[in-house]
């Protein structure tokens, strides 16, 4: 095991191999205040890469309702409970946040990574702690699907919302978690492989297993604390999201020969995904890129968070978590970082609210943006504070320079002429 420095957990841990990044990282934020389980995005994915035989249940998109649902089932309750086997009572958090090197504290407990070396698993010696689901988790990707928790039955057992009236948290509750592979710092698929069939990109992070090399061991499956590499039965060899790579590397002809997001990302009905890449420092941590809309997200708003960080990987997915859920639910999904999050995003100030206003406004990948200042346009009082809404102009760029997004905080509002009132 080598030492590495994992900035989500604010310390070193052992990973099988040496640390090595790329100059620029696949990262995305996902706002789960926004997303509402249309599913496009699965549907983007799946017409685009995983239509054809043997690949039926392969979504390396999906979009689980919490807390119960989840593809494959229950997978993230399961490697809790297993982590929590092999250190009771030590997977805690503590220390203050600090700089971009440890802006969560310090994870006190073990990863994925660590546990391995002490757990003995059924399968034998693992380099990371995990399992490996059944054909029956894999069967049905949205089970529970808009199942609450917390529900009360009332009259005649429909049920009781009087309880839910208690804005920001509710005791009725769920919410959607979208999900894709996190093309992660430091990925428990590649060093499970015992044939070196999975690298990661050094132009962009990007995780991939190379389809010559894997003999469908399914160790990588057994590894991912996600559960986001698939087996396909025709091939036998493990498949899993491929970034859209093709995209990121700018060679689709929509992009005009400029980075565009990926499929799963442009197609999103909720407008709740900003994916992108971000600039990486020699240690792994993200280069400071103030006008970068990731950057200012992850390290400066400090609104997203990634999931499961505690699992070790340095997954490259973040999120915005949802204001309405119970806060301790929130905090061993996202890490201490809830707290903080949530209320800065309850309570938006003038940069967040035109940052959140890039997502989803169009297909290619913004590399920077600018605020220009506009008038006042209302003000009240939200929730015990005062509150200001400024019509800024946000101003997103491309990877050549070339503007690609101006759009405004007050959304324009339309009223059809009364000749059109029944038609369109
Ligand atoms: S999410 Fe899983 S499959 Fe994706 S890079 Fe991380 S460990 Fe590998
Ligand atoms: S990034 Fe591309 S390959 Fe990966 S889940 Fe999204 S659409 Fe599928
Ligand atoms: S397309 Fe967007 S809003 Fe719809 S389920 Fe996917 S992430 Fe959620």
């Amino acid at each position: 095991m080598s030492k590495v420095y994992n900035w989500q957990l604010g310390r070193e841990m052992e990973y099988p191999y040496d640390a090595a990044f790329p100059d620029r990282q696949f990262a995305f934020v996902f706002n789960l205040n926004r997303c509402i389980g249309c599913q496009s995005c699965t549907m983007a994915c799946k017409s685009t890469w995983t239509f054809s035989k043997g690949q039926e249940h392969m979504w390396w998109n999906n979009v689980e309702t919490k807390p119960y649902g989840g593809y494959p089932h229950h997978w993230d309750v399961k490697l809790l409970s297993l982590l929590e086997q092999s250190n009771p009572g030590g997977q805690t958090w503590n220390g203050q946040p600090a700089d971009v090197k440890a802006p969560y504290g310090q994870f006190k407990g073990r990863t994925v990574f660590e546990a391995a070396t002490t757990h003995i698993s059924p399968e034998g010696a693992q380099r990371a702690l995990g399992y490996l689901p059944t054909d029956e988790e894999w069967a049905s990707p949205n089970r529970f699907e808009d199942n609450p928790s917390g529900s009360e039955k009332g009259h005649r057992g429909q049920l009781a919302f009087s309880s839910g009236a208690n804005t920001p948290q509710h005791k009725t509750w769920f919410f959607y978690l979208a999900r894709l592979c996190n093309h992660c710092s430091y990925p428990a698929c590649l060093a499970a492989c015992p044939r070196n069939a999975i690298y990661k990109r050094p132009e962009d992070g990007i995780v991939l297993v190379d389809q010559e090399r894997c003999r469908g061991y399914r160790k990588c499956m057994e590894a991912c604390p996600y559960k986001k590499t698939l087996y396909r039965g025709t091939t036998r060899t493990s498949e899993k999201c491929i970034g859209c790579f093709p995209r990121v590397e700018g060679r689709d002809p929509d992009g005009g020969g400029i980075p565009m997001q990926t499929r799963c990302m442009a197609a999103c009905v909720g407008h709740i995904r900003l994916q992108g890449l971000v600039q990486m420092n020699a240690d792994g941590s993200w280069k400071e890129d103030r006008q970068h809309p990731l950057y200012y997200l992850v390290h400066v708003a400090k609104v997203a968070l990634p999931l499961y960080p505690q699992f070790g990987t340095e997954p490259n997915g973040y999120y915005i978590p949802p204001r309405w859920v119970p806060r301790p639910y929130l905090r061993q999904m996202f890490g201490p970082g809830v707290d903080a999050a949530v209320e800065r995003y309850s309570n938006p100030d003038r940069e967040l609210l035109a940052v959140l206003q890039l997502f989803g406004k169009d297909a290619r990948m913004c590399f920077r943006y600018e605020i220009k200042e506009g008038p006042k346009v209302f003000e009240n009082s939200i929730r015990g504070r005062k509150f200001e809404l400024f019509d800024d102009t946000v101003i997103g760029y491309g990877a050549d320079g070339t503007k690609i997004i101006e759009t405004k905080v007050e959304e324009p509002l339309h009223v059809r002429p009364s000749q059109h009132a029944n038609s369109i």
